[in-house]
């Protein structure tokens, strides 16, 4: 790999260069216009103030097909203490990531009493699954989240991932035999940091396990909602194995996997000369068939995209025209992006429903203000279409909501608009 380091260390604003590789061979995949945060709701009280938008573009790399946005809002801005995100509200989640850990487990052969460390660890699901395997455990959290992990008895450290973090780990905790991210390696723009702290953290024959939304899925399946500002980065292969080839790591296997309608998992070991599994070469080739490194791939996901863009619109036009009830179910982040690069608003969807559970209830859609309610009014209302926001998990929450007795035509956003009738 390349001898020279380049800048790892994004600092906040406008991106003018790969963020792994260095390169300034940017295309543009797709032009979202100016976004909110997705994840930042706003409260009743504060729809009467101004709301903060930042550029939303997508580039890729010419040289190591990493894909990623083009402006970086400050971390504190994104994960503000009131981020509303909670891993164990979706069930679907919770079985995977206990599956996750068992997977871990198995594959690299951990012993008992190894400590695992997950970045990002949200309300401790993960780390949950591998105490049950008798691991000892401790997460890192930087929102208040945190807070209701520790109350569930998941040690949780408080705190962005860093030297300083990872030194205090060490200290109390020995060094990591594992170290994971899941959904959570996109996100930080000071990448530079977090590996530099991966160093301290892992033990000499340590694995940090990461897990993120796969380029070539996004690609595929057309998943141009899943561009938003938490998501800096959108990995290939080939960016992975560029990233960890500038440091002593190697990178001894990387996967498709499930998650997220289709997610990429790395195994990178510490050290240069570990064992490297077939695996590494197979999704190189994969990526190389598939045309990640050619402009023509881009172009079709951009027009795609639009179609998806005005079947929605025209849908929902059409329902208000008939006098016909339009609304969303679930309201994940990428609602966010979907709703407002459509622009759809309160006028043609009213409401957005949410498990009662969810820290989203009472706030409102970014951008567009739809309000975020209790999902037991669908079943009241019985509207006439319900779209399903969260499409990813789309077939999973059909059932559910057929379960409960809901009749309503049901309506998958993208890849292509799909509506399912009772
Ligand atoms: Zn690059």
């Amino acid at each position: 790999m390349s001898s020279k380091r380049p800048q790892h260390d994004t600092s906040y604003g406008p991106i003018f260069r790969c963020q792994v590789c260095g390169s300034e061979r940017l295309d543009l995949v797709m032009d979202l216009g100016h976004q909110p945060l997705c994840d930042s709701l706003p409260s009743l009280h504060q729809l009467n103030g101004p709301e903060r938008t930042f550029p939303l573009r997508q580039m890729w790399c010419r040289d190591c097909t990493l894909s990623q946005i083009d402006y970086a809002v400050a971390g504190e801005e994104v994960y503000h203490s009131e981020y509303p995100y909670k891993s164990g509200v979706t069930k679907e989640l919770v079985v995977y990531q206990l599956a996750l850990a068992q997977e871990i487990v198995t594959e690299l052969g951990l012993a008992k009493d190894s400590l695992v460390v997950d970045i990002g660890s949200n309300d401790g699901t993960l780390l949950s699954g591998f105490k049950l395997l008798g691991m000892r455990t401790v997460g890192v959290e930087p929102t208040n989240i945190a807070k209701l992990a520790n109350d569930a008895g998941i040690e949780t450290v408080q705190s962005f991932f860093d030297e300083e973090s990872a030194r205090r780990i060490v200290e109390s905790r020995g060094r990591a035999k594992v170290v994971t991210a899941t959904n959570v390696f996109a996100h930080m723009a000071t990448l530079g940091q977090f590996i530099r702290a991966l160093e301290i953290l892992l033990d000499d024959d340590g694995v940090f396990v990461l897990e993120n939304h796969y380029l070539v899925e996004i690609m595929r399946t057309g998943q141009f909602d899943t561009i938003y500002h938490e998501h800096l980065r959108s990995y290939s292969a080939k960016s992975i194995l560029t990233l960890f080839g500038f440091y002593d790591f190697t990178v001894m296997d990387v996967r498709q996997v499930a998650r997220y309608g289709g997610n990429i998992r790395a195994y990178v070991g510490k050290g240069r000369n570990r064992r490297v599994k077939s695996s590494v070469g197979q999704i190189l080739q994969l990526e190389k068939d598939f045309g990640l490194d050619d402009p023509a791939c881009y172009a079709a996901f951009r027009t795609r995209a639009d179609k998806g863009k005005f079947d929605l619109l025209r849908l929902a036009l059409k329902c208000h025209d008939e006098g016909k009830s339009f609304v969303g179910n679930s309201c994940p982040g990428r609602a966010s992006t979907l709703l407002n690069y459509c622009g759809i608003d309160r006028s043609l969807m009213p409401y957005i429903c949410e498990q009662p559970t969810s820290l989203k209830l009472g706030l409102h859609l970014p951008g567009k203000h739809i309000p975020v309610v209790n999902n037991q009014r669908l079943i009241d209302e019985q509207p006439d279409y319900v779209v399903l926001l969260a499409w990813h998990y789309g077939e999973a929450i059909a059932a559910q909501l057929r379960a409960r007795g809901l009749r309503s035509r049901l309506v998958m956003p993208l890849p292509e608009l799909q509506i399912i009738d009772a």
